[in-house]
Protein backbone atom coordinates (compact mmCIF):
# COMPACT_ATOMS: atom_id res chain seq x y z
CA UNK A 1 0.00 0.00 0.00
CA UNK A 2 1.30 3.33 -0.98
CA UNK A 3 0.72 6.78 0.15
CA UNK A 4 0.32 9.06 -2.29
CA UNK A 5 0.92 11.88 -0.05
CA UNK A 6 4.71 10.15 0.79
CA UNK A 7 5.12 9.59 -2.69
CA UNK A 8 8.24 11.43 -2.53
CA UNK A 9 9.18 11.00 0.99
CA UNK A 10 8.25 13.14 3.56
CA UNK A 11 8.25 13.53 7.17
CA UNK A 12 6.98 11.53 9.95
CA UNK A 13 4.03 12.61 11.57
CA UNK A 14 5.22 11.71 14.98
CA UNK A 15 8.68 10.01 16.61
CA UNK A 16 9.40 8.10 19.95
CA UNK A 17 12.44 7.67 21.41
CA UNK A 18 13.39 4.77 23.45
CA UNK A 19 16.28 5.08 26.35
CA UNK A 20 18.12 2.87 28.85
CA UNK A 21 18.38 3.68 32.19
CA UNK A 22 22.19 4.63 32.92
CA UNK A 23 24.02 2.69 36.05
CA UNK A 24 26.50 5.39 36.42
CA UNK A 25 27.08 9.22 37.11
CA UNK A 26 28.39 9.63 33.83
CA UNK A 27 25.84 7.54 32.26
CA UNK A 28 23.24 9.52 33.80
CA UNK A 29 24.67 12.57 31.93
CA UNK A 30 24.54 11.31 28.82
CA UNK A 31 20.82 10.32 29.45
CA UNK A 32 20.16 13.91 30.23
CA UNK A 33 22.27 15.34 27.08
CA UNK A 34 20.49 12.46 25.03
CA UNK A 35 16.92 14.08 26.12
CA UNK A 36 17.79 17.73 25.27
CA UNK A 37 18.92 17.06 22.59
CA UNK A 38 15.93 15.38 20.96
CA UNK A 39 13.44 16.52 23.22
CA UNK A 40 12.96 19.57 20.66
CA UNK A 41 12.23 16.96 18.18
CA UNK A 42 8.79 16.97 20.02
CA UNK A 43 8.31 12.95 20.32
CA UNK A 44 4.74 11.74 20.98
CA UNK A 45 6.45 10.14 24.02
CA UNK A 46 9.81 8.09 25.32
CA UNK A 47 10.10 5.31 26.52
CA UNK A 48 12.85 3.91 29.25
CA UNK A 49 13.64 0.20 28.99
CA UNK A 50 13.41 -2.63 31.85
CA UNK A 51 16.01 -4.75 32.85
CA UNK A 52 15.81 -8.63 33.09
CA UNK A 53 14.29 -9.51 36.10
CA UNK A 54 13.67 -6.17 37.37
CA UNK A 55 17.42 -5.40 38.04
CA UNK A 56 16.73 -1.89 36.52
CA UNK A 57 13.27 -0.90 38.51
CA UNK A 58 14.96 1.62 40.67
CA UNK A 59 16.81 2.88 37.53
CA UNK A 60 14.16 3.02 35.89
CA UNK A 61 11.95 4.65 38.12
CA UNK A 62 14.98 7.51 38.11
CA UNK A 63 15.79 7.67 34.40
CA UNK A 64 12.06 8.27 34.12
CA UNK A 65 11.67 10.93 36.78
CA UNK A 66 14.74 12.79 35.24
CA UNK A 67 13.12 12.58 31.38
CA UNK A 68 9.96 13.53 33.31
CA UNK A 69 11.64 16.77 35.29
CA UNK A 70 14.07 17.90 32.25
CA UNK A 71 11.63 17.67 29.40
CA UNK A 72 8.30 16.97 30.75
CA UNK A 73 7.70 14.56 27.88
CA UNK A 74 5.34 12.01 27.67
CA UNK A 75 7.20 8.85 29.49
CA UNK A 76 6.34 4.91 27.98
CA UNK A 77 8.18 2.69 31.08
CA UNK A 78 8.93 -0.91 30.10
CA UNK A 79 7.62 -3.61 31.51
CA UNK A 80 8.22 -7.39 31.85
CA UNK A 81 7.69 -10.52 33.68
CA UNK A 82 10.82 -11.81 34.50
CA UNK A 83 11.85 -13.34 37.66
CA UNK A 84 8.37 -11.80 39.72
CA UNK A 85 5.01 -12.91 40.62
CA UNK A 86 1.83 -10.99 39.11
CA UNK A 87 1.23 -9.27 41.90
CA UNK A 88 5.12 -7.46 42.02
CA UNK A 89 4.57 -7.19 38.20
CA UNK A 90 1.66 -5.28 38.63
CA UNK A 91 2.80 -2.79 41.89
CA UNK A 92 5.62 -1.82 39.06
CA UNK A 93 2.73 -0.64 36.96
CA UNK A 94 0.71 1.20 39.39
CA UNK A 95 4.28 2.97 40.93
CA UNK A 96 4.39 3.93 36.99
CA UNK A 97 0.95 5.18 37.31
CA UNK A 98 1.63 6.73 40.77
CA UNK A 99 4.67 8.56 39.17
CA UNK A 100 2.60 10.24 36.21
CA UNK A 101 3.18 7.15 34.02
CA UNK A 102 0.13 5.86 31.93
CA UNK A 103 1.79 4.50 28.96
CA UNK A 104 3.68 1.14 29.31
CA UNK A 105 5.69 -0.96 26.72
CA UNK A 106 4.23 -4.25 28.24
CA UNK A 107 6.54 -7.29 27.57
CA UNK A 108 7.62 -10.84 28.14
CA UNK A 109 11.29 -9.66 28.67
CA UNK A 110 14.48 -12.05 28.13
CA UNK A 111 16.13 -15.00 30.42
CA UNK A 112 18.18 -12.87 32.72
CA UNK A 113 22.14 -13.31 31.94
CA UNK A 114 23.58 -16.63 32.18
CA UNK A 115 19.54 -18.41 31.49
CA UNK A 116 18.81 -20.16 28.28
CA UNK A 117 15.24 -20.01 28.36
CA UNK A 118 12.66 -17.98 29.74
CA UNK A 119 11.00 -19.49 32.79
CA UNK A 120 7.43 -17.76 34.03
CA UNK A 121 7.81 -17.00 38.02
CA UNK A 122 5.80 -19.74 39.88
CA UNK A 123 3.19 -16.96 40.26
CA UNK A 124 4.17 -15.01 37.67
CA UNK A 125 3.00 -14.25 33.94
CA UNK A 126 3.84 -16.54 31.49
CA UNK A 127 3.94 -14.22 28.76
CA UNK A 128 3.22 -10.27 27.63
CA UNK A 129 -0.85 -11.60 26.54
CA UNK A 130 -0.83 -12.48 30.24
CA UNK A 131 0.44 -9.29 31.52
CA UNK A 132 -1.19 -7.26 29.08
CA UNK A 133 -4.66 -9.16 30.24
CA UNK A 134 -4.09 -8.01 33.47
CA UNK A 135 -3.30 -4.74 32.79
CA UNK A 136 -5.98 -3.58 30.20
CA UNK A 137 -9.22 -1.95 31.51
CA UNK A 138 -6.41 -0.24 34.35
CA UNK A 139 -6.62 2.95 32.13
CA UNK A 140 -3.13 2.18 30.65
CA UNK A 141 -2.34 3.04 27.10
CA UNK A 142 -0.56 -0.30 26.49
CA UNK A 143 2.56 -0.99 23.40
CA UNK A 144 3.71 -4.72 22.85
CA UNK A 145 6.51 -5.65 21.07
CA UNK A 146 6.39 -7.25 17.01
CA UNK A 147 8.75 -9.27 14.98
CA UNK A 148 8.74 -8.28 11.35
CA UNK A 149 11.54 -11.51 11.46
CA UNK A 150 9.79 -13.65 13.81
CA UNK A 151 11.20 -14.09 17.65
CA UNK A 152 13.74 -16.57 17.82
CA UNK A 153 11.77 -18.91 20.34
CA UNK A 154 8.63 -19.05 18.08
CA UNK A 155 7.05 -22.18 16.50
CA UNK A 156 6.58 -20.76 13.30
CA UNK A 157 6.44 -16.83 11.41
CA UNK A 158 2.12 -17.87 11.86
CA UNK A 159 2.72 -18.83 15.55
CA UNK A 160 4.48 -15.67 16.16
CA UNK A 161 1.74 -13.42 14.37
CA UNK A 162 -1.03 -15.22 16.16
CA UNK A 163 0.69 -14.08 19.36
CA UNK A 164 0.65 -10.27 18.36
CA UNK A 165 -2.78 -10.60 17.73
CA UNK A 166 -3.13 -12.20 21.00
CA UNK A 167 -1.63 -9.19 22.57
CA UNK A 168 -3.33 -6.74 20.78
CA UNK A 169 -6.76 -8.87 21.16
CA UNK A 170 -6.17 -8.63 25.19
CA UNK A 171 -6.04 -4.73 25.26
CA UNK A 172 -2.69 -3.28 23.49
CA UNK A 173 -3.29 -0.12 21.34
CA UNK A 174 -0.13 -0.73 18.91
CA UNK A 175 3.14 -2.20 18.64
CA UNK A 176 6.65 -1.73 18.00
CA UNK A 177 8.76 -3.91 15.97
CA UNK A 178 12.14 -5.36 16.87
CA UNK A 179 14.50 -3.41 14.72
CA UNK A 180 15.37 -4.57 11.31
CA UNK A 181 16.75 -3.69 7.74
CA UNK A 182 15.24 -4.78 5.32
CA UNK A 183 11.89 -2.99 4.26
CA UNK A 184 10.81 -6.09 2.41
CA UNK A 185 10.79 -8.00 5.74
CA UNK A 186 8.81 -5.64 7.01
CA UNK A 187 5.76 -4.52 4.36
CA UNK A 188 5.25 -8.43 4.57
CA UNK A 189 5.04 -8.66 7.88
CA UNK A 190 2.23 -5.91 7.73
CA UNK A 191 0.58 -7.85 5.05
CA UNK A 192 0.29 -10.93 7.17
CA UNK A 193 -0.44 -9.54 10.23
CA UNK A 194 -3.66 -7.29 8.16
CA UNK A 195 -4.43 -10.62 7.03
CA UNK A 196 -4.40 -12.12 10.22
CA UNK A 197 -6.88 -9.62 11.37
CA UNK A 198 -4.94 -7.35 12.93
CA UNK A 199 -6.30 -3.68 12.49
CA UNK A 200 -3.98 -1.60 15.08
CA UNK A 201 -0.32 0.21 14.12
CA UNK A 202 2.64 -1.88 13.81
CA UNK A 203 5.57 1.00 14.39
CA UNK A 204 8.72 0.44 13.04
CA UNK A 205 11.40 0.16 15.04
CA UNK A 206 14.68 1.69 14.08
CA UNK A 207 18.42 1.48 15.18
CA UNK A 208 20.54 3.88 13.86
CA UNK A 209 23.98 1.77 13.60
CA UNK A 210 26.28 3.63 16.35
CA UNK A 211 28.71 0.30 15.96
CA UNK A 212 28.29 -1.90 13.34
CA UNK A 213 30.42 -5.18 15.24
CA UNK A 214 28.12 -4.08 18.57
CA UNK A 215 24.89 -3.89 16.63
CA UNK A 216 25.88 -7.33 14.48
CA UNK A 217 26.06 -9.50 17.94
CA UNK A 218 22.88 -7.86 18.86
CA UNK A 219 21.34 -8.75 15.55
CA UNK A 220 22.48 -12.13 15.94
CA UNK A 221 20.69 -12.83 18.95
CA UNK A 222 17.34 -11.34 17.97
CA UNK A 223 17.22 -12.81 14.23
CA UNK A 224 17.47 -9.63 13.02
CA UNK A 225 19.34 -10.42 9.13
CA UNK A 226 21.93 -8.13 8.55
CA UNK A 227 22.36 -7.86 4.60
CA UNK A 228 25.88 -8.78 3.02
CA UNK A 229 25.69 -5.39 1.63
CA UNK A 230 26.04 -3.80 5.07
CA UNK A 231 28.91 -5.37 6.06
CA UNK A 232 31.07 -4.62 3.24
CA UNK A 233 30.10 -1.11 3.18
CA UNK A 234 31.01 -0.72 6.94
CA UNK A 235 34.04 -3.10 6.33
CA UNK A 236 34.99 -0.76 3.87
CA UNK A 237 34.35 2.74 6.50
CA UNK A 238 37.45 4.28 6.44
CA UNK A 239 37.38 6.06 9.46
CA UNK A 240 34.86 6.20 12.59
CA UNK A 241 32.70 9.49 11.21
CA UNK A 242 32.69 8.25 7.75
CA UNK A 243 31.13 4.63 9.67
CA UNK A 244 28.46 7.34 11.08
CA UNK A 245 28.15 9.34 8.09
CA UNK A 246 27.09 5.54 6.60
CA UNK A 247 24.67 5.65 9.73
CA UNK A 248 23.12 8.40 8.96
CA UNK A 249 22.38 7.64 5.34
CA UNK A 250 21.10 3.88 5.54
CA UNK A 251 18.84 4.58 8.34
CA UNK A 252 17.66 7.62 6.14
CA UNK A 253 17.03 5.85 3.62
CA UNK A 254 15.04 3.26 5.31
CA UNK A 255 13.02 5.80 7.10
CA UNK A 256 12.66 7.54 4.13
CA UNK A 257 10.96 4.42 2.20
CA UNK A 258 9.00 3.40 5.18
CA UNK A 259 7.26 6.43 4.92
CA UNK A 260 6.56 6.27 1.26
CA UNK A 261 5.19 2.78 2.57
CA UNK A 262 2.17 4.86 4.48
CA UNK A 263 4.05 4.93 8.11
CA UNK A 264 3.31 7.50 10.17
CA UNK A 265 5.36 7.26 13.29
CA UNK A 266 8.86 6.33 13.30
CA UNK A 267 10.30 4.65 17.08
CA UNK A 268 14.22 4.96 17.55
CA UNK A 269 16.08 3.24 19.51
CA UNK A 270 18.47 5.74 20.82
CA UNK A 271 20.98 3.31 22.97
CA UNK A 272 21.72 6.93 25.01
CA UNK A 273 23.26 8.68 21.87
CA UNK A 274 21.16 11.27 20.42
CA UNK A 275 23.08 12.69 17.55
CA UNK A 276 22.33 10.18 15.11
CA UNK A 277 19.18 9.62 15.63
CA UNK A 278 19.01 13.59 15.74
CA UNK A 279 20.28 13.99 12.03
CA UNK A 280 18.29 10.95 10.70
CA UNK A 281 15.07 13.12 11.77
CA UNK A 282 16.25 16.36 10.45
CA UNK A 283 17.17 14.39 7.54
CA UNK A 284 13.47 13.43 7.30
CA UNK A 285 12.11 17.50 7.64
CA UNK A 286 11.81 17.40 11.19
CA UNK A 287 12.02 20.67 12.68
CA UNK A 288 13.27 21.26 16.33
CA UNK A 289 10.82 23.64 18.45
CA UNK A 290 11.81 25.75 21.19
CA UNK A 291 12.03 23.36 24.13
CA UNK A 292 9.26 24.80 26.11
CA UNK A 293 7.03 23.87 23.10
CA UNK A 294 8.39 20.34 22.72
CA UNK A 295 6.65 18.33 24.89
CA UNK A 296 4.59 16.05 22.85
CA UNK A 297 1.18 14.46 24.06
CA UNK A 298 -0.73 13.07 21.05
CA UNK A 299 -0.96 9.35 20.74
CA UNK A 300 1.73 7.59 18.32
P1 LIG B 1 5.87 -12.68 24.09
O1 LIG B 1 4.97 -11.87 23.25
O2 LIG B 1 5.32 -13.31 25.31
O3 LIG B 1 6.49 -13.81 23.13
C1 LIG B 1 7.65 -14.55 23.51
C2 LIG B 1 7.76 -15.82 22.64
O4 LIG B 1 6.81 -16.79 23.05
C3 LIG B 1 7.50 -15.58 21.15
O5 LIG B 1 8.32 -16.47 20.44
C4 LIG B 1 6.02 -15.96 21.00
O6 LIG B 1 5.71 -16.34 19.67
C5 LIG B 1 5.93 -17.13 21.97
N1 LIG B 1 4.60 -17.29 22.57
C6 LIG B 1 4.01 -16.48 23.50
N2 LIG B 1 2.80 -16.97 23.85
C7 LIG B 1 2.62 -18.11 23.13
C8 LIG B 1 1.58 -19.08 23.05
N3 LIG B 1 0.47 -18.99 23.80
N4 LIG B 1 1.75 -20.09 22.18
C9 LIG B 1 2.86 -20.22 21.43
N5 LIG B 1 3.89 -19.34 21.48
C10 LIG B 1 3.77 -18.31 22.31
N6 LIG B 1 13.40 -6.83 26.89
C11 LIG B 1 13.65 -6.47 28.17
O7 LIG B 1 14.13 -7.29 28.98
N7 LIG B 1 13.42 -5.16 28.60
C12 LIG B 1 12.89 -4.23 27.78
O8 LIG B 1 12.69 -3.08 28.20
C13 LIG B 1 12.59 -4.59 26.42
N8 LIG B 1 12.04 -3.70 25.56
C14 LIG B 1 11.68 -4.10 24.28
C15 LIG B 1 11.03 -3.20 23.44
C16 LIG B 1 10.67 -3.58 22.14
C17 LIG B 1 9.94 -2.59 21.24
C18 LIG B 1 10.98 -4.89 21.66
C19 LIG B 1 10.64 -5.30 20.24
C20 LIG B 1 11.63 -5.80 22.51
C21 LIG B 1 11.96 -5.43 23.83
N9 LIG B 1 12.57 -6.33 24.72
C22 LIG B 1 12.87 -5.94 26.01
C23 LIG B 1 12.91 -7.69 24.29
C24 LIG B 1 11.80 -8.72 24.64
O9 LIG B 1 11.63 -8.80 26.03
C25 LIG B 1 12.22 -10.07 24.09
O10 LIG B 1 12.18 -10.07 22.69
C26 LIG B 1 11.51 -11.28 24.67
O11 LIG B 1 12.27 -12.44 24.33
C27 LIG B 1 10.07 -11.48 24.17
O12 LIG B 1 9.23 -10.57 24.71
P2 LIG B 1 7.73 -10.40 24.13
O13 LIG B 1 7.07 -9.39 24.93
O14 LIG B 1 7.75 -10.27 22.67
O15 LIG B 1 7.16 -11.88 24.53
Amino acid sequence: MTNSSREAGGTPATLSFEFFPPATTEATMQLWRSVERLAPLAPSFVSVTYGAGGTTRARTHAAIRTIQDRARLAVAGHLTCVGASRDETLEVAETYRANGVSRIVALRGDPPKGAERFEPHPDGFRSAAELVEALAGRGFDITVAAYPETHPEAASPDSDIENLKRKLDAGADRAITQFFFEIDHFRRFRDRAAAAGIAAPIVPGILPIENFTRMARFARACGTNVPQWMETAFGNAATEQDALLLAASIATEQCDLLLREGVEHLHFYTLNKPDLTYDICRALGCEPKPLGMAAGTGAA
